[in-house]
């Protein structure tokens, strides 16, 4: 199997306290760490954040948290509450969900950034006013951030990334129809089951959410530069190549394990 898709299937805990909000422990539970890495991860859709997450999880043995894949999995229980409701129906229309409910879905995950075993937090925040309610989570918990990475793209070629994304529906895989394509057009090579576009990346959804991410987000990048925390990254060129650059400029500000100790 491509060693790609292997770090994207293996790459990271089942992150079951994320999705059901500590309900269901994580198995295996990640170890503790001398130093985990507490990182956000910042960066306009369709930049490949997700992508560049699993890589680093994996090089830093730190869990994944994205808020995106905590209302994707919401939409797959029949068990929504109103509120997750709304929040999915704004998703799939392209908008922000409200930031009271996304900052509680966060509050009440926690537990999650307490881990011992250390975080990628993808997709949160994604406003100043959510930044600051990170903090403060933070500051409750006698945790601090050791940086926030931000992956940057021109327009273009971000507009043509998420217009050709694909994802599986079952197990999460994401291709893309030229640059990343399946063994055999339109199925899985995971699992087999038939790919998908995700409602938020047709054309329509990605207007808006350009929009937003230009509005709200930026004031976010003032905000870690302040911090002393911002580490940008150029997301050009291939995931590899993307995740070297990543892992080299992180070097500067985190203790980054070597390569040989990350799991298979
Ligand atoms: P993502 O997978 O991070 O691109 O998130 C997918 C969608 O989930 C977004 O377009 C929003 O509708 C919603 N979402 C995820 N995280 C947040 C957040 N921090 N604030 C508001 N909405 C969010």
């Amino acid at each position: 199997m491509d060693p790609q898709r292997e770090i994207q299937m293996h790459g990271h805990p089942n992150r079951a306290g994320w999705f059901t909000a500590g309900k269901v422990e994580c198995d295996p539970i990640p170890p503790p760490r001398e130093h985990p890495a507490r990182i956000i991860l910042l960066g306009p859709p369709g930049v490949g954040k997700g992508t560049q997450a699993v890589r680093l999880c994996a090089r830093l043995r730190a869990c994944h948290l994205s808020t995106g894949d905590v209302l994707r999995h919401a939409q797959c229980q029949h068990d929504r509450s109103p509120a997750m409701q709304a929040a999915i129906e704004c998703m799939t229309r392209g908008e922000l969900v409200a930031e009271e409910l996304i900052i509680e879905l966060v509050r009440e995950r926690a537990g999650c950034l307490r881990c011992q075993g250390g975080f990628l937090l993808d997709g949160f925040p994604r406003t100043l006013r959510q930044a600051q309610a990170l903090d403060q989570i933070l500051a409750d918990l006698g945790i601090q951030l050791d940086a926030a990475v931000c992956f940057e793209l021109p327009l273009d070629q971000i507009v043509d990334r998420l217009s050709g994304r694909r994802v599986c529906p079952k197990c999460r895989l994401t291709y893309h129809v030229t640059a990343q394509p399946p063994s055999a057009a339109g199925i899985c090579d995971g699992c087999g089951a038939a790919l998908e576009q995700r409602a938020d990346d047709r054309p329509e959804s990605i207007a808006v959410r350009m929009k937003l991410y230009e509005e709200e987000t930026q004031p976010l990048l003032q905000h870690y530069e302040r911090a002393g925390l911002l580490v940008r990254v150029m997301a050009s060129g291939s995931p590899d190549e993307i995740h070297l650059r990543a892992i080299e400029t992180l070097q500067r500000q985190i203790d980054v394990p070597a390569p040989s100790a990350a799991p298979a």
